[in-house]
């Protein structure tokens, strides 16, 4: 059988990719690759659990197999917050903790057709352990590269899954830069950000709120760090509402972490925000990304969608992982900044609210322990206890 080649035109000078390789980006200008094509959504049939069950909307070869765990189908937690219903989407209930599964699915589908051997990577944590697991089900050798601050346990994860870690020491930014010598001396970039097949992943979690609820929502709130869990939901909706399957975009509010909020600060103050952002440090490591690669897709999605960036401050963060521990949502600090956004902006968003917790607490143990352990104790106890860095080794 040969490979498949991928639809994929580039973002920049809009060239179509080139037959066989899949560079991560384009090889003329080192512009993004987008899909050629806007997704399809297609009403799933009965049979089938998950993200499978949305096969037909993939823009992916027809007989490819996905290289499934499972991924998908997570509970919406209705739950009651100053007198109105809200809704939480349990994602970091996907087989690796994370919402990244449902992009790891499609992605591993997606090189799998293209005929790739063996792929790099670069992570925060999640996104690598959840393609390391589904590199591992379809058989793939994969390296990646992780920030030497990732979680503990994130970086056992990824290991345990038999991937090759590579700690890189510094920021986030700089475990960004060695991928891509990785890449530019000949690995196939397997990025989550770079390569655009995610993004259909992500979409299915569109469809899955549409089916559970029994419409679109009026408003999700969820994490943005490269924003590609914002942008596979917009265009999960936009293909529904194409479909005629929903009437209306809800709104989309994406919260940043005050301490690295480049979306943020763009939204408030246009390209001289970005003067203002810091890579500064912050508990909520998954979103700490200081240059978000399709930054101006995600400001377009929000605007279009009605909706706005929000930032929170890392006292929020921690008071987020006690709250939504004390209603048995077990949540790292990522996932815990949608609860003070609710907070601040429930009054002025439309029936059903949604909120989307990306990541379990189980990735941060030192980190969402220290929050609900100080929170029981008393006040001297608390303020020493508050006191270590949240994030070891930065
Ligand atoms: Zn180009």
């Amino acid at each position: 059988m040969s490979a498949w080649d991928p639809a994929l035109r580039c973002t920049n000078c809009g060239r179509q990719s080139p037959e066989g390789g899949l560079p991560f980006r384009c090889p003329a200008c080192g512009g993004l690759f987008d899909l050629s094509e806007p997704l399809h959504f297609l009403a799933p049939g009965p049979a089938g659990h998950g993200l499978s069950r949305f096969g037909g909307s993939l823009p992916l070869p027809p007989d490819v197999e996905l290289p499934s765990l499972g991924e998908g189908g997570t509970p919406l937690v209705p739950a009651s917050f100053d007198g109105r219903r809200v809704y939480f989407k349990c994602e970091q209930l996907n087989p690796t903790g994370s919402f990244k599964d449902r992009g790891s699915a499609v992605l591993l589908a997606a090189l799998q057709a293209a005929g790739v051997r063996h792929a790099v990577e670069d992570s925060s944590g999640n996104a690598g352990a959840s393609l390391a697991a589904y590199a591992a089900r379809a058989g793939l050798p994969v390296r990646i590269f992780v920030p030497d601050s990732t979680a503990g346990p994130k970086q056992a994860q990824i290991a345990a899954y038999g991937a090759e870690v590579v700690r890189i020491l510094g920021p986030r930014s700089e475990t960004a830069k060695a991928v891509l010598r990785a890449a530019e001396a000949g690995a196939v970039y397997a990025s989550h950000i770079y390569l655009p097949f995610g993004l259909a992943g992500i979409a299915t979690l569109a469809y899955e709120l549409v089916e559970q609820l029994g419409a679109a929502p009026g408003a999700v709130i969820l994490p943005v760090g490269h924003g590609t869990l914002l942008l596979g939901l917009h265009r999960g909706f936009q293909a529904m509402l194409q479909a005629g399957a929903i009437r209306r975009l809800p709104q989309l509010l994406g919260v940043q972490a005050r301490a690295c909020a480049p979306l943020w600060a763009v939204e408030q103050a246009g390209a001289v925000g970005l003067g203002w952002v810091r890579e500064g440090e912050t508990q909520a490591e998954g979103i700490r990304i200081l240059q978000p690669l399709r930054g101006d897709a995600v400001l377009q999605a929000v605007a279009a969608s009605g909706g706005r960036m929000i930032a929170v401050e890392e006292a929020e963060i921690e008071a987020g992982v006690t709250a939504l521990a004390g209603r048995g949502l077990w949540v790292e600090p990522t996932s815990a900044v949608v609860w003070a956004a609710l907070r601040k902006e429930l009054t002025s968003l439309p029936d059903p609210v949604v909120l989307v917790l990306t990541g379990s607490g189980f990735k941060a143990t030192t980190q969402t322990t220290a929050h609900i352990s100080s929170a029981e104790q008393p006040a001297e106890v608390t303020r020493q206890a508050a006191k270590p860095s949240p994030v070891p080794g930065v």
